[in-house]
């Protein structure tokens, strides 16, 4: 069944002058799929993971994650999807600076009221899955640009979000610690998360089951790679 729906979606920025991010995309995604999204810069691709992610809306057309319709979603509600459907990998981390790793992947765990022992705790176990146990109390700036990641990664998993969005997670790190990072991607969607993948570099894309190709903001073809 699917978990995340997209009809007919339709989004536009008004920068002076009109762009059209989203040109009428349809697109669903099974519960436990791997899909990666490809595309030249400004096709589309992060627009695509923020309007599932909740952090924007259609213009026009639906976005439903897991059951919800987030175009009429209130932000509160948007703030749930937030919360405790997904969880963003980006980039560019957004570590908070003055926070440790532990407390970093704690954050989010605040926001949905658990108490400081069990956070802590939880906190600790995913930095240790992500083999970063001996770097529980370094700030982000006595990590390495893995390290880091590692860190959002273990971040986003702090809910147990079904939905995992990565945005170019290896962008900003080198081919090892890429590797890894794919690596923990794939464990996840072995466990059953469902991934949604945005990378321009195929060798990356190839970790998918099936990869999005999207141009000028819409979905110009999907290539399935088959189960992995
Ligand atoms: P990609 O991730 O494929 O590079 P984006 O989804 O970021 O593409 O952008 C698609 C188009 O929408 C681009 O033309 C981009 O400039 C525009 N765009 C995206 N986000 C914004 C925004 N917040 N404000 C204005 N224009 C935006
Ligand atoms: P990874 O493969 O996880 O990116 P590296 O091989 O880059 O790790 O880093 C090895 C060690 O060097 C790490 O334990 C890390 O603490 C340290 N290190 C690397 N880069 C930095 C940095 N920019 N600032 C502080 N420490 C760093």
């Amino acid at each position: 069944a699917p978990v995340v729906e997209l009809a007919d979606v339709r989004k536009t920025y008004d920068v002076g002058g009109v762009v059209e991010a989203m040109a009428g995309v349809s697109l669903s995604l099974d519960a436990g799929s791997y899909t990666a999204v490809m595309g030249p810069s400004g096709s589309g691709k992060s627009t695509l993971l923020n309007l599932v992610g909740g952090l924007d809306t259609p213009d026009e057309g639906r976005v439903t994650v897991d059951g919800r319709d987030l175009s009429t979603a209130s932000e509160d509600e948007l703030a749930a999807v937030r919360g405790t459907d997904v969880g963003f990998v980006f980039q560019t981390f957004n570590l908070m600076p003055r926070l440790t790793a532990v407390e970093n992947v704690a954050l989010p765990l605040v926001f949905d009221g658990w108490g400081r022992a069990d956070r802590t705790e939880r906190a600790r176990d995913l930095l240790e899955d992500v083999g970063l146990g001996d770097r529980l109390s370094h700030l982000p700036s006595e990590l390495s640009g893995g390290q880091r990641q590692r860190v959002a990664i273990a971040r986003a998993l702090a809910t147990d979000p079904a939905i995992i969005l990565a945005d170019e997670p290896t962008g900003n790190v080198d081919t090892e610690t890429g590797d890894r990072i794919m690596a923990l991607l794939g464990e996840l969607h072995a466990d059953g998360h469902t991934i949604l993948l945005v990378t321009h570099e195929r060798r990356i894309a190839e970790h998918a089951e099936r990869i999005v190709h999207v141009r000028d903001g819409t979905i110009e073809r999907i290539e399935e790679l088959g189960d992995r």
